[in-house]
């Protein structure tokens, strides 16, 4: 029996491991996170899995099939949080599908296949700046140049490993081999409005939508507030101004494109100092790579002709870019025959934000279930979710997991 109350209930025990007093922030291998860790190993446990922390700080569970060392379906979602955020992002993936692993054993259930459950240690990037940590780990794409990222305090990730009881050496030996995972399925929130808007409390994603991540830099001279002519100056601030709001035209003139400037900093920043140098972050998204691509070759365009008309330099380096994950239809198919089974209408939609299939696709196909959540909002203490909803999604999950077909 599926225990929806028990869903959020976990939500709420693993809410509570937070840097902050008042609201939740969880950054991968802190101690908080080894807290969480710790709560979620007993959880797999109970549920009948074998279960252990891995060596990039993801927390594995496996339920075997009806005989040993079958390949598995793999069920997942992050245990990490971007700051002050929300409880559901990522969490109800990883407890949801530890929920359906304990009906399984309950009912005493094997499947022709394992199920494991990851909840991966590093999806949002917040703590190293680069995203997607602990499924590439799993994936077999984990770049090892990535041990030398340091976080805010200087601490490399090699060091922080360590001092989380890891030993860097061993996470190539965390990557699965092709075949060994049949799918990866991930129930998240949906983050967006677009199912509430429709009334429905689930759908189907269809791909995950690429990005590309840049961070931006226009040096100009740094003088006087008071004393250097408006027609003389350099201001570095001014050119970003306008680099932003061509990011703001290229994304609106093409459909779907969304493009952020999330991220500034202007040097030497004081009131009676023009900006010399501004530092400032680029995000660009869209469900075609051909658009995001088109929409990037645009905006440095028109990001050197800001610069060369105000005798600026410019400076872009990418930070991160992943094309567009489609999901497998065959696995959407079934997913949608889950939803149909609750007797709702299948509605497919993109995500917009990054997951972690977009990693777990080098290993294996990988499919998404949204659920709604209040307002469409995430990434903030405000995020909700109804007790309904979590226990529709369980439930369509669960029918997944029983009908699956590889
Ligand atoms: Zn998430």
């Amino acid at each position: 029996m599926l225990d929806p109350l028990r869903i959020l209930q976990r939500c709420d025990a693993l809410a509570r491991h937070s840097e902050l007093k008042d609201g939740l922030t969880r950054v991968f291998l802190s101690a908080e996170q080894k807290q969480a860790n710790a709560l979620v190993l007993g959880w797999m446990r109970e549920a009948g899995m074998r279960a252990d922390v891995d060596a990039i700080g993801n927390v594995a569970g496996r339920y075997e099939g009806e005989r040993p060392g079958l390949p598995c379906l793999m069920l997942g979602s992050h245990l990490d949080t971007v700051r002050d955020a929300g409880r559901y992002d990522g969490m109800l993936g990883v407890i949801t599908a530890i929920e359906c692993v304990h009906a399984l054993n309950a009912a005493g259930r094997r499947l022709p296949f394992a199920v494991e459950v990851l909840g991966f240690g590093d999806e949002e990037g917040v703590r190293f700046g680069t995203t997607l940590l602990g499924s590439r780990a799993v994936a077999g794409t984990f770049d090892a140049k990535t041990l030398q990222a340091v976080d805010a305090a200087g601490t490399t990730l090699e060091q922080a490993l360590r001092d989380f009881g890891l030993d860097p050496a061993r996470i190539p030996a965390v990557a699965r081999r092709k075949g060994e995972v049949l799918a990866y399925a991930e129930l998240h929130i949906e983050q967006g409005p677009v199912l509430e808007a429709e009334e429905l409390p689930v759908g189907v994603v269809t791909a995950i939508n690429g990005y590309s991540r840049y961070a931006v830099s226009l040096t100009g001279v740094a003088g006087h507030a008071g004393t250097v002519p408006m027609r003389l100056r350099r201001d570095a601030l001014a050119g970003a101004a306008e680099c932003a709001l061509a990011v703001e035209r290229v994304a609106s003139a093409l459909p779907e494109v969304v493009g952020t400037v999330g991220w500034l900093q202007t040097k030497p920043g004081a009131i009676n100092v023009i900006p010399g140098e501004v530092h400032f972050t680029l995000d660009l998204r869209a469900p075609k790579d051909e658009l995001r691509l088109a929409a990037l070759a645009e905006l440095r365009a028109a990001f050197e002709g800001i610069a060369a008309a105000r005798a600026l330099v410019l400076t872009m380096r990418e930070l991160q870019s992943f094309g567009v994950t489609p999901c497998a239809e065959r696995l959407m198919a079934q997913l949608d025959a889950a939803v149909a089974a609750e007797g709702l209408k299948p509605r497919r939609l993109p995500s917009g934000a990054g997951h972690d299939g977009m990693a777990m696709q080098a290993v294996a196909d990988v499919c998404m279930l949204f659920v709604r959540c209040k307002h469409g909002i995430s990434h903030n203490p405000a995020e909700s979710i109804t007790a309904e909803d979590a226990a529709t999604g369980a439930r369509v999950l669960m029918n997944f997991i029983e009908k699956f077909k590889p």
